[in-house]
């Protein structure tokens, strides 16, 4: 259920309101049930894979070779409603779009964007993107992983850590120092030299498979490297679109706990009331309908930035600073809604708010993005 509750949707257009149905429908029908499950066993479940393909899930909103050419807001909304289900699906589909097939598509040569998008696009393959290292994360210039030219390619040696899809990805975007500048490589996972780790026991996002990759000099032909944009910029670039869609996911989970607390309250009698009925349960119920609605706001708009392509990366990073921290408090005053009951898996509350806390680390965290935007407002960079 979507809280309308400022006729936000009248900001969308009929096509937009149609995709977001119908992803909304898919959800509850096909991934829904798969999600208590894939949370306990720590597995993602792979068979919903080709079904995001086939429904245009995956770089919905890149255009040309065969993929599905939607608009950023519609974009945005899809990642919303596969959130409402779990922040481990949308990470799938974001790492794959964003993250993978984006690179390719702005970066690549035209032999790799014929070669790989096709199969991205339609969820034949699976790709992973390798920035961060257990020692460089907010700082990915900080990396050790380097690249040296030899006959006909490069050679890549060094490890990546925290590494989402890493462990059922066909290719890995790779970034790694060449002679001391950031270069990115599409690697085939099949590679010799290549392995990748699985990271078990997180209580964080279970149903998304993440890893550490390994590469002990790894060959990579020099078609497969990434031109066009110099050092951190292209890594950061893409990182500017899968926040982008975090910024809409983000309230799809806020979204799933507010409708959780909203219907438990009204079901839950404590003395002789409903907990709804209560003047502190309403206060928590309307802090969420409050700035949820704000959330859903900045995004309409930072959609209709990017639509027109004026989007500035310190804008996605007041949005995605703000929309993870209001989703982590409405998932924490949901939780508290439901008592005893919160704390277990019959409920999706607990199983989100877990989440949220790596949704508000990664693609750069909340400190981080408050240190962007405190450079774009007062022109004094002070990361360091
Ligand atoms: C489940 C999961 C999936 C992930 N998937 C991927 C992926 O697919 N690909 C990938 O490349 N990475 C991925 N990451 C990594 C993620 O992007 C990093 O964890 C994130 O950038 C933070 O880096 P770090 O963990 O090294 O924390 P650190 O950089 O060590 O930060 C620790 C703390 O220090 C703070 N801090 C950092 N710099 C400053 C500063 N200048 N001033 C004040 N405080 C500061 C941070 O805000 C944070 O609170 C994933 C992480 C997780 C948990």
């Amino acid at each position: 259920m979507a809280i309308n509750f400022l006729s936000e949707e009248s900001l969308l257009s009929k096509e937009e309101l149609q995709i977001r149905d119908s992803v909304r429908s898919f959800v509850a029908k096909e991934v829904e049930p798969t999600l208590k499950q894939a949370h306990r066993t720590e597995e993602f479940p792979k068979e919903l894979i080709p079904r995001f393909g086939e429904l245009g899930l995956l770089g919905s909103n890149l255009e040309g070779y065969e993929c599905p050419g939607l608009g950023d807001v519609a974009y945005g909304l899809i990642m919303q409603e596969l959130e409402y289900a779990d922040s481990g699906i949308r990470s799938f589909c974001s790492v794959q779009g964003a993250l993978v097939m984006f690179p390719i598509w702005a970066y690549g040569s035209e032999e790799l964007k014929q070669r790989y998008l096709p199969q991205l696009s339609s969820g034949e393959m699976v790709g992973c993107f390798g920035l961060t290292e257990s020692d460089a994360g907010s700082n990915p210039g900080g990396m050790k992983t380097k690249a040296v030219a030899v006959d006909g390619g490069y050679k890549i040696s060094g490890s990546k850590m925290w590494i989402t899809n890493g462990n059922i990805a066909d290719i890995a975007i790779v970034w790694a120092k060449l002679d001391g500048r950031v270069t990115g490589f599409v690697v085939d996972t099949k590679s010799k030299g290549f392995k990748a780790q699985l990271i078990e026991g997180k209580f964080s996002l279970r149903v998304s498979v993440t890893s550490e990759l390994i590469l002990d000099e790894v060959f990579v032909p020099e078609d497969h490297r990434l031109t066009g944009l110099d050092g951190l910029k292209a890594p950061l670039s893409c990182l500017t679109q899968a926040r982008y869609g975090i910024c809409f996911g983000v309230v799809g989970a806020a979204t799933r706990c507010y409708d959780e607390a909203l219907s438990y309250s009204s079901s839950r009698t404590i003395f002789e009331k409903p907990l709804s009925h209560y003047q502190l349960a309403q206060a928590k119920l309307v802090g969420m309908v409050q700035e949820i609605t704000k959330a859903q706001l900045l995004c309409i708009q930072m959609g209709r930035l990017k639509e027109a392509k004026t989007l500035k990366p310190e804008q996605v990073s007041l949005v995605k600073m703000n929309n993870c921290r209001i989703a982590l408090d409405v998932a924490r005053d949901a939780r508290d809604m439901l008592g005893a009951n919160g704390i277990m898996d019959e409920y999706p509350v607990i199983r989100h708010m877990l989440n949220l806390e790596t949704v508000n680390t990664y693609e750069g965290t909340e400190d981080i993005h408050r240190l962007v935007v405190g450079q774009a407002v007062t022109g004094a960079p002070s990361f360091r």
